[in-house]
């Protein structure tokens, strides 16, 4: 088998060999080897401070790593986030949606949407303004288009910050505990946003404490205990009969 290619025969977009990631005397991630394949929704779970937000961060060189072989696309982000055009490429191919929706507080909702693929793309305003009517019409947040960030509800700047993320066409989306900061009236309307999205195809990577949400979107979860790939599997298998007592103690602690 070419080692290139994931069990499916794609391509994976996201490849960890042994990747090892320290602050400190701290060892936040260890060994960890992962592939996602194109079209894949990965989610990830584990306790507070096992390492989830360091892997997602890691995947679009926000945090460096030490050691092992990490790529996106087939482009390599090199240990001690050494600069290179790779991760230039990676961090535009790669959209990313926080806790905290970090938008822009002084650019009106369509603006935080047009800014980057205008930026860095160098689309026209008026192209680009297309694709983000486009956009909040997909997360249902149309008539919101010139109104400031403040003036929207968590779940409407939760949705801002997903189509901001898709505006810059990405191949691959990474979710870091979408939802944890929002009014529980408000998450069904992000979880829903998010659905659609895998739905319609796109590869995504979801840290979420949202298990039923998970049992549902993910193609495969992954359980991640103290920096270490404990378990991993198709959602049935990990929710119904996890293996590895790691694994049945925190799904124990949050189901
Ligand atoms: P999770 O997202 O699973 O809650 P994190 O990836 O945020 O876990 O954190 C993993 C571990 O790394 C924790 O022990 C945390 O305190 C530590 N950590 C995270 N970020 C930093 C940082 N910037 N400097 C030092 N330690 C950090
Ligand atoms: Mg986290």
């Amino acid at each position: 088998m070419n080692p290139d290619t994931s069990p499916s025969g794609a391509h994976p977009i996201v490849r960890l060999e042994k990747v090892n990631k320290h602050f400190g005397s701290l060892h936040v991630l260890k060994d960890i080897d992962l592939e996602v394949t194109p079209g894949e929704v990965v989610v990830i779970i584990g306790a507070s401070g096992s390492g989830k937000s360091t892997l997602i961060r890691c995947i679009n060189g926000l945090e460096e790593f030490q050691q092992g072989h990490l790529e996106v696309d087939g482009s390599p982000l090199l240990p001690y986030g050494k600069a290179t055009k790779a991760l230039q490429r990676i961090r535009t191919e790669v959209g990313m949606v926080f806790q905290q929706f970090n938008l822009f507080p002084h650019l009106s909702v369509l603006d935080n949407v047009t800014l980057a693929p205008m930026k860095v793309r160098g689309w026209s305003r008026s192209d680009a303004t297309e694709i983000a009517e486009r956009l909040l019409e997909r997360v249902g947040i149309s008539d919101q288009a010139a109104k400031y960030p403040t003036q929207l509800s968590g779940g409407q700047q939760q949705r801002v910050a997903l189509a901001r993320a898709l505006a810059m066409e990405p191949r691959l989306m990474l979710f870091d505990e979408p939802t944890s900061a929002l009014d529980p009236e408000m998450i069904g309307e992000v979880l829903d946003a998010m659905r659609e999205l895998a739905k319609e195809g796109m590869t995504m990577m979801i840290v979420t404490h949202e298990m039923g949400f998970a049992r549902e979107v993910a193609d495969r979860v992954i359980y991640i205990h103290k920096g270490e790939i404990a378990e991993e599997g198709p959602p049935e298998t990990i929710f119904d009969s996890p293996k590895e007592a790691p694994t049945r103690n925190f799904l124990a602690r949050v189901l």
